[in-house]
């Protein structure tokens, strides 16, 4: 994640707030194989079950996989779960770093030397025993969100923004990973809130997210494409 300023992101063409995003999903039904999906949501509704909530039309529209993994109250197929999870975690692995350093400050309460100590070895073991590595959120991107699933236009859009890419500018992967660091902050404060309204506002907050994370999907494609022609590794 980086300090660097912020590139304008490109124009989506599209507000922030759609209206709630349960049925929108079943319009983007037609995009790819009709066959292939009428196919997979029979099976998922046959067998029970509830399709998993990504459903965006930039991350492939509906999925129709079964809903195993609960993320802030919302259900994902194993893949989309998987990608959520660990976002989620990053983000609540960050915000415990922040939390505690915030007690450092000199705004905050003056600490006793025993306090002081046990907040360091706090602070410590929360930044060197990291539960979710950058590499593994990477791989679950890449799996959840693979090349094929992502619409050209969006594609296109994102290639476009990177080759607009100014050197005083965070990278385009560093600008979506932030943004998704901080939606996934505000869909944790979201679910801790627990009300009738909380749902509504978590529903249409991971919908937003998962245009987020199609465009992460591709900077990091675009980013490992180029490594790989260095040979180097992914930062
Ligand atoms: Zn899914």
């Amino acid at each position: 994640m980086s300090n660097q300023a912020r590139g304008p992101p490109p124009n989506r063409g599209l507000g922030f707030v759609r209206g709630r995003p349960d049925n929108r999903g079943r319009e983007s039904k037609e995009r790819g194989s009709m066959t292939e999906e009428t196919t997979t949501t029979t099976t998922t509704e046959e067998r029970g079950l509830r399709p998993c909530f990504v459903r965006h039309p930039d991350a492939g529209g509906q999925c129709w996989e079964p809903a195993t993994i609960r993320v802030h109250g919302l259900k994902f197929c194993e893949a989309h779960g998987e990608e959520a999870r660990i976002g989620a975690g990053l983000e609540a692995s960050n915000d415990a770093e922040n939390y505690f350093n915030r007690l450092r400050s000199p705004e905050a309460t003056p600490l006793t030397s025993a306090v002081q100590d046990g907040l360091e070895a706090a602070i410590s073991r929360v930044h060197s025993e990291h539960p979710y590595p950058d590499e593994d959120y990477y791989r679950a991107l890449s799996r959840a969100y693979p090349a094929s699933s992502i619409p050209e236009e969006v594609r296109d859009r994102v290639e476009a923004w990177i080759l607009d890419e100014r050197s005083s500018y965070a990278p385009v992967l560093d600008f979506c990973l932030d943004s998704l660091l901080l939606l996934n902050k505000l869909l944790r404060v979201a679910h801790e809130d627990r009300t009738d309204y909380a749902t509504s506002l978590i529903e249409t907050l991971e919908y937003e997210r998962q245009c987020i994370v199609a465009e992460a999907a591709v900077a990091l494609e675009d980013t490992e494409r180029e490594s790989e022609a260095l040979g180097l590794r992914p930062a």
